[in-house]
């Protein structure tokens, strides 16, 4: 196997445009255990950890980008209190050795519907920035997954970072699984309060192809929180709201059966996370 080392973005770049079929490995902890399972034998790995570029982050215009290369530990220490949701998530993402070498962009690059990054950044609006050695291009992250560990990666570009707001409001983010730590998420769901456009955005996690924005409930909150004038009065939202808002959200989902859960299991549990994360999200609002 071969293995190839750019110290530099401009390098990686390069090595990519020349071997296309190189794969990239930036923490290791998904693709080592496809290496170990022997489900994967490239022929040439490219590895992106010596790039300092893919570390940085920073502000971008009232935005932040974060490089590829953040793993989770830097994002929970350095980015909590500007990225709460993902923070949430990013704590229950395996274990602490896990967490010191994941990254956010291993996540976009494998692009599981379980993976815990994924529904955080849909919430937000989150853009992939990808980049070959002709140009850099931006899209949604909802563009980029396309299917279950699918994306629209070129097989000359790398993803070079992700843009995303800073949160405006509370956010929240709740996972089932079989334990509390190491466990891959039965089912999962984000949710972010932007009271600047008056919106609630939801995503579900492991319960469809890919993560799935629950579009009707996000409206059907946004109706009732204007209608009462919930904004403003900071009153709670009525317990049949936030009941409907779960249901709304558990009709979102499009899970199967599998070894961690029935699809019925996972509509129902949609639902109680539904209205516990907004209810813990619009208490936080209230009371700030
Ligand atoms: C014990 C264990 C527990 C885990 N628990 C969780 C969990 O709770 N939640 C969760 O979501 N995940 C979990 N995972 C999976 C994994 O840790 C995450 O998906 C992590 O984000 C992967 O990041 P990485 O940097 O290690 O990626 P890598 O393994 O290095 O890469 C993953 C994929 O992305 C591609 N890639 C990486 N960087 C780039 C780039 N810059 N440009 C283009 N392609 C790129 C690689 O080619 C590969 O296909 C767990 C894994 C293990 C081994």
């Amino acid at each position: 196997m071969q293995v190839l080392q750019p110290d530099s973005w401009q390098e990686a770049l390069e090595l990519k445009g020349t071997h296309p079929e190189a794969v990239p490995i930036a923490g290791g902890t998904d693709l080592m255990v496809e290496l170990n399972f022997d489900r994967r034998r490239p022929a040439t790995i490219l590895d992106l950890t010596r790039i300092p570029e893919l570390t940085d982050w920073g502000p971008d215009n009232g935005s932040l980008r974060i490089g590829a290369g953040v793993t989770y530990a830097r994002l929970i220490a350095e980015l909590g209190d500007r990225l709460p949701g993902l923070a949430i998530a990013s704590r229950t993402v395996g274990s602490p050795q896990i967490r010191n070498r994941g990254t956010v962009g291993g996540n976009l690059g494998t692009s599981s519907p379980a993976g815990d990054a994924l529904p955080p950044l849909f919430a937000s609006d989150a853009e992939v920035e990808l980049a070959s050695r002709g140009g850099t291009r931006c899209l949604p992250v909802g563009e980029f997954v396309t299917g279950p560990k699918r994306n629209c990666l070129a097989e000359d570009e790398l993803i070079a970072a992700f843009h995303i707001a800073p949160a405006e409001g509370p956010q929240q983010f709740a996972k089932i699984g079989t334990r509390n730590a190491m466990v891959i998420a039965v089912c999962s769901l984000a949710l972010s309060i932007w009271p600047g456009r008056r919106a609630v955005a939801a995503c579900i996690g492991s319960a469809g192809p890919t993560p799935i924005r629950a579009l009707e409930a996000e409206r059907f909150i946004a109706e009732v929180l204007d209608e009462h004038d919930l904004w403003s009065s900071g009153a709670p939202i009525p317990d049949a709201a936030a009941t409907r808002f779960g249901e709304l959200v558990e009709q979102a989902a499009r899970p199967i059966d599998d070894v961690r859960g029935t699809a019925r299991y996972r509509h129902h549990a949609l639902g109680v996370l539904g209205r516990r994360t907004l209810s813990w999200a619009w208490e936080a609002y209230r009371c700030a």
